[in-house]
């Protein structure tokens, strides 16, 4: 199998509309690579793979292993193969884009899968709470969930950083999921301070599955862009 290139079940823009009821399989999403992120029906947390395998975070409840029939509605995964490799004492979120110099702005336009291993000495990451009810949007989700920040931990992040055109399609920038090294915590990453070792691999071949399901195809779905200008329009 290739490796560096991202396979992607659905879209960014189908979540922000709720549309998260079906999946494809664990299972068939393994056969396209070993590290990649996700989520699963109802958007009830979210899910981090790492080195073939795949954990899930429930919001308020222990972190668990996705089994192998379990549906992802949205995921993206790669084989991961970093070909860009860096030991940085002090790392930050906000560090990170320069961290990635000269990746970054001279491949900006690429997707990148990025590693990041050591001991945080803080990580703020968030858990997505369900939806209460089918169609629920993202941004009512996001009310609810919930921040949690952990010092002094091992563990392991994994996540993309994507261009800015494919907004709609992929959480347009950095997208970064934490699993702890005793694999008990992790969630979407909001924040952070580490002394880490980097891999990073840009991706050439970026591949969307586009779900065949009733609920997908129930209304048209706008493009991350118009739907955000509807939210501050009030439309
Ligand atoms: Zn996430």
């Amino acid at each position: 199998m290739a490796t560096n290139n991202i396979y992607q079940y659905s879209i960014l823009s189908a979540l922000l509309n709720g549309i998260c009821q079906t999946g494809t399989a664990l299972k068939d999403t393994l056969a396209h690579g070993d590290h990649g992120l996700g989520t699963v029906p109802g958007l009830n947390g979210e899910v981090v793979i790492v080195d073939g395998r795949a954990y899930h975070f429930p919001p308020g409840e222990e972190l668990r292993k996705v089994e192998m029939s379990d549906a992802l509605p949205f995921v993206m995964i790669t084989r991961f193969e970093p070909t860009f490799q860096k030991a940085l004492p002090s790392l930050s979120m906000t560090s990170l884009p320069e961290a990635l110099s000269p990746l970054l702005p001279s491949r900006q336009n690429c997707f990148l899968s990025i590693r990041l291993d050591g001991m945080f000495r803080l990580i703020t990451f968030r858990v997505i709470a369900g939806q209460c009810r089918p169609r629920e949007p993202l941004s009512e989700l996001a009310k609810r969930q919930q921040i949690v920040s952990l010092e002094n931990i091992e563990g392991t992040l994994f996540g993309f950083w994507s261009p800015a055109f494919s907004g709609g399609f992929s959480v347009a920038g950095f997208h970064l999921h934490f699993l702890s090294k005793d694999r008990t915590r992790g969630g979407h990453v909001t924040g952070f301070t580490g002394d880490v070792s980097l891999q990073v691999a840009v991706i050439d071949k970026y591949t969307v599955e586009l779900p065949q399901s009733e609920e997908f195809n129930q209304e048209a779905i706008k493009g991350a862009r118009e739907a955000e200008l509807h939210d501050v329009e009030g439309g």
